[in-house]
Order: structure tokens, then sequence, then C-alpha cells
């Protein structure tokens, strides 16, 4: 029901503008921000998200505020897409044909791919000779070899159905991955690097020689990590069971595993937020403290699989929300780890929090890094890449 959106200037990567509509098919919120100056708020229709374009653009043109003078300034728009099942193993051009593609991969994500589409629509009829590009959620995640994609299920349901892990957070692991190279001044061809983007959706992923090799979100981004509200991994035999004794459909169930399970659900409902639940942990509540700890144990057990997968690693990447933020949370999956001869510098740590650090001591056989996400301008260097 929302909208995100940035102008970002390609050639200095500079925000000139970014905000977000939201409750778009409700009423109708737009926050406007141009670079440097405070947050706007308007309240306006948005009764679809055709309406919720044509009210950025309106916004972005504005003569009183707007940063461009007119909506030819724009040169190119990319946009997030969430699904491309095994169709889209890069970004790529939104033609009349990729985007019939794009809609037979709606079944697999009925939530979100067919308002993602509507907004292409809408944008490609206010923009018509504006080039379009896709960037998706599952496009870095193809490289994954079969043993790492297939489940445990006939395969008949793989051939049929296309029923595989994908994953998503595409756009982030790839650009984490990318930045952690630089910044350890190595190329990724050299690396072995988990990417923990730890946020109110949470996945991780193994990258070997800037190649994904495995993550951890599966079909839908049911599957993994304990979430803010999603459950991750599960013994699917618990649905039947919690079905049978609650009286509640398998859709039902899932709204559940989805909306109310997670952190949220599991510390009895004290919140999805991490902070909260820091907050209540501190002051000696044992339930948030037992949510935090498990949700901190998961991240280790898939940092220690993916060390399997990859037979080794070299770095370690903390990303999104929590993964930024959270510097208390770095030490509870790090003192796992030392059999890895991972060691975590506190101190560096502590400081590394929304801002890019290496966290790891000198001595750690593991570097461990903070790299903020940023997927605006991945979208935008890849939208630039295919129009230039
Ligand atoms: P998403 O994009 O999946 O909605 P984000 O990456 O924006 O999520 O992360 C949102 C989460 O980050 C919030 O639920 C909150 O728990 C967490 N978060 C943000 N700031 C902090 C902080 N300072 N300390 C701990 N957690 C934080």
């Amino acid at each position: 029901s929302s909208l995100k959106y940035q102008v970002i200037d390609s050639e200095t990567e500079h925000v000139l503008a970014k905000g977000l509509c939201e409750r778009i098919g409700i009423d109708g919120v737009l926050t406007y921000q141009p670079a440097g100056q405070d947050k706007i708020k308007y309240e306006a229709a948005m009764p679809a998200h055709r309406q919720a374009v044509e009210l950025v653009l309106k916004q972005l043109t504005n003569p009183e505020n707007g940063i461009l003078k007119s909506i030819d300034e724009i040169d190119a728009v990319g946009h997030r897409m969430v699904h491309g099942g095994e169709k889209f193993a890069c970004s790529t051009l939104l033609t009349d044909d990729v985007l019939k593609t794009v809609e037979s991969c709606n079944d697999l994500a009925p939530l979100h791919n067919p308002p993602t589409l509507v907004g292409v629509a809408a944008c490609r009829e206010l923009l018509p000779t504006t080039p379009m590009v896709g960037v998706f959620d599952t496009a870095f995640h193809q490289t994954m070899p079969p043993e790492a994609y297939i489940y445990g299920l006939p395969y008949e349901y793989y051939e049929k159905y296309a029923v595989r892990r994908y994953g998503f957070h595409g756009t982030s692991h790839k650009y984490v991955s990318l930045r952690a190279a630089e910044i350890l001044g190595k190329k990724p061809e050299d690396l072995k690097i988990v990417v923990c983007h730890l946020g109110n959706g949470s996945s991780i992923s193994a990258v070997d020689g800037g190649k994904c090799v495995d993550t951890s979100m599966g079909l839908t981004p049911l599957e993994g990590l304990i979430m803010g509200t999603r459950s991750g991994d599960l013994d699917p035999a618990i649905i039947e069971y919690l079905c049978n004794h609650e009286n509640l459909t398998v859709s039902e169930m899932l709204n559940i595993l989805n909306k109310k399970s997670g952190v949220l659900g599991m510390s009895g409902g004290i919140s999805s937020d991490f902070r909260d639940l820091n907050a209540a942990a501190n002051e000696g509540n044992e339930v948030a403290k037992v949510t935090l700890e498990a949700y901190a144990y998961r991240v280790a057990k898939y940092i220690g699989s993916y060390t399997a997968a990859m037979n080794g690693v070299d770095a370690i990447t903390f990303t999104a929300g929590v993964g930024e933020n959270a510097a208390w949370l770095r030490p509870m999956v790090c003192k796992y780890l030392g059999f890895l001869g991972v060691e975590l510098d506190e101190a560096a740590s502590e400081k590394a929090c929304g801002v890019e650090g290496i966290i790891s001591t000198p001595e750690s056989k593991v570097k461990l890094c903070v790299i903020p996400t940023n997927e605006e301008l991945a979208i935008a260097r890849e939208t630039l890449a295919l129009v230039k």
C-alpha cells in the first residue's frame, strides 16, 4: 500500500529529493523531501497507484518547491520488482514483452508483483518516451546452484510450478557484497562473504567470488531467519497441527506466520521493533531476552552453514535497520563464531551505528563490517548501466 521514490543525479549520485506515498487505496499521504530541506507531508487522495505516481511527478515539478522544471528532466526510471522467478537473472529494460513475462511470475508473489506492475504502467503512461528499467529482488540469487535452490520435495513440483528457493533482498545483498570488497581493498572474485541483511524482513546470503551461492529466503520471504513478524524456518507439520487445534484455515495460519510471528509473536506481543525488545530485555523481561537470544542464535547458525557452503569465509557484513544500528546484537551473534577465528572489536562496533565501519580486531581471521545498504542507489546504478 505504499510507494517509495528518490530522484538521483546519476553523475554525482546525490539524492535530489525523496519521499513516500502511503495509505494508497485508503486515503493517501504524500511525503516529499528535497535535499537539505525539511520533510513536507500532504494529504492527497490516492485511490490507486496510478494517482500516487501522478502526484509524485506533480510534486517534483511543483513551481514552488519542486526540484525539476519539467518531467522531461527525468532520463530514466528504475523500478524495484519483487519476483522475477527464473526468468530474470539481471536487471532489464521494461518493454511490453518483458512486462508480460513479469506478469507470468505474479503467481509467485501475488501481493507484491501486481501493484508494482500497476506502478510501472502508470509511469509508462505519464512518461511515454522515458526508458523504464526493472531491478529484481530475486535476480542476484539466480546464480545459486541447484543443490542450494532445490527443495526436498517431489521433483514434479519444481517442473510444474517452479517451486524452488528464489531468495529476496538481492539488490541489497549485491550492493553490500560489492561495497565490502571495496572497503576491504579486495576484488569481489577473491572473497567469500556472508551478508546479513537484518531489518524488519531479514535474510542472509553466501556470496562466493561475487556470486550468490545460497540465501535464506525461499519461494517466498517467509523462510530463513526469525524476522520482525515472520517466523522464518519451522517444521512444516506445525501448520496442520495448529490449524487443527485452533480451527484455522491454511491461509489464516500463513497470515499468522507472516504477520504475527517472528520477534513480535515470540515476545508475547511486546513489539516487532528491536529497540523496544532491547529496552524490555534491559529491564529484565525474560521473554524478551530469550526472543533476542533466539534471533541472534539463528543468525549465527546460518553464518556457520554458509561458511560450510563456501568452504570458508573472509568477511561477514551487517546491514539494514537492525544490522546497521543494533550494536548490542553483534556480540550476541559473534560469541558463537569464535571457532572461525572471528573477533569483534566492541569499541569499533559501538561506533559503527548507521555508518560504515570495519568492526573486527586486526587479529580476527574473518573481517566484520557494517555497511548501510542503499537499494535506491543500487537501482539507480543498474538503471544507468542499461540506458547509457
Ligand atoms: P524493512 O526495510 O525490512 O522494513 P529496515 O531495514 O528499515 O526494515 O529495518 C527496520 C527495523 O530496524 C525496525 O523494525 C527496527 O527494529 C530496527 N531498527 C532501526 N533502528 C534501530 C536501532 N537503533 N536499534 C535497533 N534496531 C533498530
